[in-house]
């Protein structure tokens, strides 16, 4: 497995995964937890972050939006 850099804390403990992506949503955020199946992101073995791609990203505010919407109507 190829390792990258992490940017939160500089280790090459950075490693591609690839599965079903939970977002814990924090407090102040009413709401389950937000779920994208068959997603991709790096996850660091050292300090826990998760990098996210840009598809993953629009995938997460596409369900938060949406969310958003259903809860004002
Ligand atoms: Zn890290």
């Amino acid at each position: 497995m190829k390792a990258k850099k992490c940017p939160r804390c500089g280790k090459s403990s950075l490693y591609e995964t690839r599965g079903e992506y939970r977002m814990e949503l924090p407090p102040n955020i009413a709401g389950p937890t937000v779920v994208v199946a068959d997603a991709e992101w790096q996850h660091c073995n050292s300090c826990g972050e998760d990098v996210l791609s840009k598809e993953l990203e629009q995938a997460i505010n596409r369900k938060c939006r949406r969310r958003k919407k259903s809860t004002v109507a």
